[in-house]
């Protein structure tokens, strides 16, 4: 992709697609050959963590995770260790802000869900999978009046931040 082209990924969208259809199976995208690449964790999680999170205190996902799998790190952003998570949701169910989507974790060793945003083809295939609108192409940039915030060099993420009112 041109250095100048983001791919942005609407949460709020997404959300609501997912409020509509609880049954719905949203692929994940997530780039290979990263660091973000280990154990399948999706941009989905990197957004949700870094921008939904309210980064509680006590953090009550840390504590009843069973396997330890959650810790924060140094900017006090969850993160999950893919290799000890054992998928059994507590942290979903216990989450007091309906943090992680309650299929967060289900598809998580299934790579038939996930595609490659580096490869143009999967990427297409990636946006035409999502619910409409929800995954698209822009030369734009970060904009938090339009909630839009950068995720990396290559993602923008749309969510409503807990400090931002929402209009
Ligand atoms: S309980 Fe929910 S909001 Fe609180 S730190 Fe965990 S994921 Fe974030
Ligand atoms: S789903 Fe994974 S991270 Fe969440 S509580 Fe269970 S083992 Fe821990």
């Amino acid at each position: 992709m041109e250095m100048s082209r983001k791919i942005l990924i609407d949460m709020i969208k997404l959300r609501s697609a997912l409020a509509e259809n609880s049954d719905l199976k949203i692929p994940e995208g997530l780039f290979y050959q990263t660091a973000n690449s280990n154990g399948l964790k999706s941009i989905r999680e990197l957004a949700v963590f870094r921008f939904s999170c309210r980064k509680c205190e006590d953090a009550p996902c840390i504590s009843v995770c069973p396997a330890e799998a959650l810790e924060k790190d140094s900017d006090g952003i969850i993160n999950r260790h893919t290799n000890l998570c054992i998928s059994c949701k507590s942290c979903v169910t216990i989450c007091p802000f309906g943090t992680m989507m309650t299929d967060f974790f289900k598809h998580h060793r299934n790579k038939d869900l996930y595609y490659n945003l580096n490869d143009r083809t999967e990427l297409n295939m990636f946006i035409d999978s999502c619910p409409s609108g929800v995954v698209s192409i822009t030369e734009s940039d970060e904009s938090p009046e339009k909630n839009i915030y950068s995720l990396n060099d290559n993602i923008l993420i749309r969510e409503y931040l807990y400090t931002t009112e929402k209009p």
